[in-house]
């Protein structure tokens, strides 16, 4: 079956086409995942970043964050998948991005519209008084074997991102359900939907009417719930559907 042409004509139709991607569009830039066969969890203990173990040792784990994360992610460029939803977004058959991840990456391809339900590891937050604040002032503190705080209130910082045992951000997990129930198409690529509550997502999607697709290396949770499932690399299948839905867009105008 030619699945490329059939989501081509399934995004090019939809009126409000909603994506929401997990870490498997980013190991295509060389950002390892957390589940796949050569995710961070092989490696790390996740223990390590849960929200208890923050508060235990803020400064271990804001060594670990720094070295076991953000010097590994920081200097990744976007992939061919990226770029393919920034130039779907600009095309207007994208309305919106919500992501699991914390790379910037969807930013840097130039796209707009996204909504981070994890947080974003450019940025520190106050666990005091909410200020947020680049992280590589913070990292200064911590080269120093200190625990960064916040200048206003003397808060303890935190990366500005979602450690397990948290609360994710109520304003973007709004949005982000908002979005899905209004969505009359909806993309998942490269996650693995263990990660509630972005997994319910798709459901909700789905049960609002909307088509929902998922390209994924492995099987995912929701695969039963899909009307199109394509196995593989979303970094290889998806700038085929992008170029699918131009050459398609192209021949419409030609007529
Ligand atoms: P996950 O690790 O649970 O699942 C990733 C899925 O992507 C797996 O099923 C894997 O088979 C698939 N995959 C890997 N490479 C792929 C590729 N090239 N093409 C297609 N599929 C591919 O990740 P998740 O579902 O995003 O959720 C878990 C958590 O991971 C989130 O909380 C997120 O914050 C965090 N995370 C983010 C990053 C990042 O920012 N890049 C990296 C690691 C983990």
């Amino acid at each position: 079956m030619d699945y490329i042409r059939q989501v081509a004509e399934k995004l090019i139709k939809a009126n409000f086409a909603v994506v929401l991607t997990g870490a498997g569009i980013s190991t295509g830039s060389g950002i390892p995942d957390f589940r796949g066969p050569k995710g961070i969890w092989k490696v790390l203990d996740p223990n390590l970043f849960h929200i208890s173990h923050f508060y235990e040792d803020p400064l271990d784990t804001w060594k670990l964050f720094k070295n076991e994360m953000y010097e590994k992610i920081k200097n990744a460029i976007p992939n061919r998948a990226h770029y393919s939803l920034a130039r779907l977004e600009e095309l207007g058959i994208i309305k919106a991005i919500i992501t699991q991840n914390i790379d910037n990456l969807h930013q840097k391809a130039g796209s707009k519209k996204v909504i981070e339900l994890h947080g974003n590891m450019k940025l520190a937050i106050c666990t005091q008084c909410g200020r947020k604040f680049d992280i590589e002032e913070a990292f200064k503190e911590v080269d120093e074997n200190k625990i960064p705080l916040c200048p206003y209130c003397g808060g303890i910082l935190k990366p500005d991102v979602i450690f397990f045992g948290e609360a994710l951000p109520q304003n973007e997990l709004k949005e982000a359900f908002d979005l899905a129930s209004q969505s009359d198409l909806f993309l998942v690529l490269g996650s693995s939907l263990t990660v509630s509550p972005a997994n319910q997502l798709p459901i909700v999607a789905k049960s609002n009417g909307a088509d929902l697709i998922i390209i994924n290396m492995e099987e995912t949770e929701l695969d039963n719930y899909a009307d199109i499932k394509i196995e593989g690399k979303v970094e290889e299948i998806f700038p085929k559907i992008c170029k699918k839905i131009e050459e398609m867009i192209a021949s419409q105008s030609n007529c």
